[in-house]
């Protein structure tokens, strides 16, 4: 199960927004895990900290709801979508094919998205929060004038996203820049080969219990538990 685990960590990050955007499953197989050879199931990584750990800028029941229930939805969605594919080459009945293409963009998209999300948060015990540091403050302010400019469209970005989405800092490789992008649902809205780094969940269910219709305020106080530190090890993998 741990080399799943880690198949799947690797496929959000190596991946990248081709594993957001859409055909990702065998491009992880080739990319991550040469030999591995078949596509799933997938499992649902374990939170890497306590429900409670975000407090107070994200309460546990929260927390344990969009992990085990919310997250693992897409997990099963996926395995779901990626066994019926495989039923549709087994049998060379297609006739289903884009809906279950959908469904593994999709679910897909939003199982990658949560991994991420959750290491690319941190209690303040566990050093979230504060400013990045190094090469990746370097280059936010040089591919946005300043740490604060950069912080202000990410957060407008971020509440902008019409319905449920995703705000998304990641590395476009073709300007060898980073770029602010939004997801709506999880795969919509996307320029393919970017590689996110950093992302914000603004889907209802990650901040209603606490903040009810109040995104502005979740966004905020989500700053106060950004782990720039996996932010910058992923900075350093993919741009370094
Ligand atoms: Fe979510």
């Amino acid at each position: 199960m741990s080399t799943r685990r880690e198949f799947v960590r690797g496929v959000a990050a190596v991946g990248g927004l081709a594993a957001v955007s859409g055909i990702h499953v065998p491009l992880a197989v080739g990319a991550t895990a040469p030999g591995a050879g078949a596509n799933g199931p997938f499992t649902l990584p374990p939170l890497p900290y306590a429900y409670d750990a975000l407090e107070p800028y994200m309460d546990a029941e929260t927390v344990k709801l969009h992990h085990d229930k919310h997250q693992q939805a897409y997990v099963n969605g996926l395995n779901a979508a990626v066994a019926a594919l495989a039923n549709a080459r087994a049998s060379g009945d297609y006739a289903l094919i884009k809906h279950w293409e959908r469904e593994a963009a999709f679910n897909g998209s939003g199982a990658f998205l949560h991994e991420m999300f959750w290491t690319n948060m941190a209690g303040a015990k566990a050093g979230g929060g504060g400013e990045p540091t190094g090469e990746l403050m370097d280059r936010i302010r040089k591919d946005f004038g300043s740490y604060e400019a950069f912080t202000k469209q990410f957060s407008a970005a971020t509440i902008a996203v019409e319905a449920s989405g995703w705000g998304i800092l990641a590395w476009q490789p073709q300007g060898r820049q980073l770029v602010i992008l939004q997801a709506e649902k999880h795969q919509n809205l996307t320029q393919w080969g970017v590689t996110p780094l950093l992302v914000c969940d603004v889907w209802e269910h990650a901040y209603y219990l606490k903040y009810q219709n109040r995104r502005a305020d979740f966004v905020k106080a989500w700053w106060n538990l950004v782990n720039w530190k996996d932010v910058a090890e992923r900075f350093d993998r993919i741009a370094g």
